[in-house]
């Protein structure tokens, strides 16, 4: 089993760390050949979703991962990575446009740019919350589970195989979040396998 990181830009090593910890094999995506091996899984990390948006574009990525987020593969989205998922943008222009969200940019504004919080991640006890520059989910489809609500705002969501945080859990010790996406990836396995 490997999952694929996507590595443009931002925060790719941090998930990489964590996907070490929990034995999980792992590759980075830079550039068009490096999704010829097989993927069971992609992480979009944070950093800068316009500059991801448009290299995604320029490096010729685009169409293959959106085709293959659609077909079932299992995706988690980080912070940046939540925004270039979502189907609607406030105030942008949507990058994959796969998820049944309307997500709010910089949401929290300038005072409130950073902060560390803990709290329920559907079922689980409290875990560590960092967000950074991040947005928030104004609205989910039907389709779409809420997984985390900090100060009324929605941080965590999932639609079958698409999982994000506006959080970074990659930057925290804890695992819940990961554990919880390598179980997308192993259902996903089994599933095509038999
Ligand atoms: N503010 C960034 C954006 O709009 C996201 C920040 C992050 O990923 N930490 O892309």
């Amino acid at each position: 089993m490997a999952v694929g990181i996507l590595a443009l830009q931002g925060a790719f090593a941090e998930h990489a760390a964590v996907l070490d910890k929990l034995g999980v094999s792992h590759f980075e995506i830079r550039q068009k050949r490096d999704l010829d091996q097989p993927m069971n899984g992609l992480i979009i990390p944070g950093g800068e979703s316009t500059v991801m948006n448009k290299l995604l574009r320029e490096l010729d990525l685009y169409d293959t991962l959106r085709e293959q987020i659609q077909n079932g593969l299992p995706v988690f989205g980080t912070c940046a990575g939540l925004i270039l998922l979502a189907k609607q943008i406030d105030g942008g222009i949507p990058c994959f446009s796969v998820m049944d969200i309307r997500v709010k940019r910089n949401a929290y504004g300038r005072q409130l740019g950073s902060f560390f919080t803990d709290d329920r991640f559907g079922g689980s006890e409290r875990i560590p919350m960092t967000f950074i520059r991040a947005p928030y989910i104004e609205s989910v489809g039907n389709n779409v589970e809420v997984l985390s609500i900090v100060d009324s705002n929605i941080v965590a969501a999932q639609q079958d195989n698409m999982l994000v945080t506006a959080f970074h859990p990659e930057l925290d010790m804890d695992l819940t979040v990961h554990q919880h996406f390598i179980r997308m990836v192993e259902q996903f396995r089994l599933k095509n396998a038999g």
